[in-house]
């Protein structure tokens, strides 16, 4: 008899923790402090209930039958415009429209990744892309961009392309600056790396201006050819149902992404793409993103004022300048984030510990916090029920 195949590389080694923390979601009372989730008094359900109707009458075809594979040149286009610079002029031919950000890391991993193939990736890393890549069994050099003088080109040599989400990264909450990112491009090109950044967070600044992305930053006023694969995603600006992201580099690697995705789900639901082409054009995401950025700042505060109040001598952390959360670490470490996620459940707190965001899945130094899905009421409570929960297992 043929002995079938191994499912290993398809195992997820945290499946343990993460299979707890979904399940979390059905216990009653419970304050989940650990997803990723965008509040839904964020979205602008009206305009784009009324969109959807409109598009499906004015584009049936469009919007009803197949779509080209890359995106509807419609959507290619509008994306295009909203990226071009000075420096880096972009076309249709730049753009590929994603079932979400996620997708874009699935493809990615698909056409860049041999097994075993090495990634250089900040760390801690989304545990999203870290799932997307996990069958190609790759290897990672862990890069500590806060570590003083950390220079990406070491861990960056060898790799197929660095992954870094420089806006308020998941799990980190940390904003890159603009000289780090200027070393990271600097060592894609001495390197041969591509470098992929990852960008859903990017308009979510709550304090300060927006920084330049590396996008942005590599180009030369020639069309755009760069190291950099722009990841975006209309899942924090809009609503995350919609299922539409995208992908912006070089032509060549738009095509092979292209071929990718064709064998992955043909294209990318043409309603959606037409939402969200139209969202765009007639300003509702821009016009819903201050009352986004007002509710999620006010919630940033109430939980870093509750933690200061009831976690400052069990844990440190910074404030984040903006994005979905903030990154803690234990001061006693001997408890092991992974057992206080579990005995948080107990006290109705969840959060994700930092076993999750490792490559290795050994870390269990730190925990993340979201902040911009529950009230500042409950998220005062979650970290009440989370001091409570740390000071008995201490
Ligand atoms: N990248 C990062 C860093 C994320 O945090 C997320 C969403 N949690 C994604 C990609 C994927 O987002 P989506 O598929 O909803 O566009």
């Amino acid at each position: 008899m043929t002995k079938r195949a191994p499912l290993a590389n398809w195992l997820n080694d945290t499946n343990d923790v993460v299979a707890v923390f979904l399940a979390a979601g059905q216990i009653p009372d419970l304050i989940n402090l650990a997803g990723g989730l965008p509040a839904p008094d964020a979205w602008p359900v009206d305009q784009i209930s009324e969109l959807a109707g409109r598009v499906v009458r004015d584009y049936p075809t469009e919007t009803l039958t197949y779509s080209p594979v890359p995106g509807l040149p419609y959507l290619r286009d509008i994306l295009a415009a909203r990226y071009s610079t000075e420096n880096s002029p972009l076309t249709r031919d730049n753009v590929l429209i994603t079932t979400g950000g996620a997708q874009g890391l699935d493809l990615i991993g698909k056409v860049l990744l041999e097994p075993g193939a090495l990634i250089a990736a900040q760390s801690p890393a989304y545990l999203g892309a870290l799932d997307a890549w996990r069958p190609r069994t790759p290897r990672y050099n862990p890069m500590k961009l806060e570590t003083e003088g950390f220079d990406p080109k070491a861990a960056m040599t060898g790799a197929q392309f660095a992954y870094t989400v420089p806006n308020f990264s998941n799990p980190s909450g940390r904003l890159v600056p603009v000289a780090q990112r200027q070393q990271l491009i600097d060592a894609a090109r001495d390197t041969g790396a591509w470098l992929v950044e990852d960008d859903p967070y990017g308009k979510l600044f709550y304090d300060g201006e927006a920084l330049p992305s590396m996008l942005e930053m590599c180009g030369d006023g020639s069309p755009y050819a760069g190291p950099v694969i722009y990841l975006g995603t209309v899942s924090k600006e809009l609503a995350p149902g919609l299922r539409i992201g995208w992908i912006i580099a070089a032509p060549e690697m738009i095509k092979a992404l292209a071929t990718a995705k064709q064998g992955s789900d043909m294209f990318s639901s043409g309603l959606c793409q037409m939402v969200a082409a139209k969202a765009f054009e007639e300003g509702v995401a821009d016009t819903a993103l201050p009352g986004i950025l007002d509710l999620y700042r006010a919630r940033r505060d109430a939980l870093c004022a509750a933690m200061d109040e009831h976690l400052s001598d069990l844990m440190t952390w910074e404030k984040p300048s903006g994005g979905m959360f903030v990154w803690a670490k234990m001061k006693n470490p001997a408890i092991s984030t992974d057992a206080l996620m579990k005995a948080g459940l107990d006290q109705g707190v969840c959060i994700s510990p930092s076993s999750v965001f490792d490559p290795e899945g050994t870390d269990q130094s730190s925990l993340r916090i979201n902040f911009t899905l529950n009230t500042p009421e409950k998220l005062t409570e979650g970290v009440r029920r989370l001091a409570a929960t740390i000071r008995q297992m201490a």
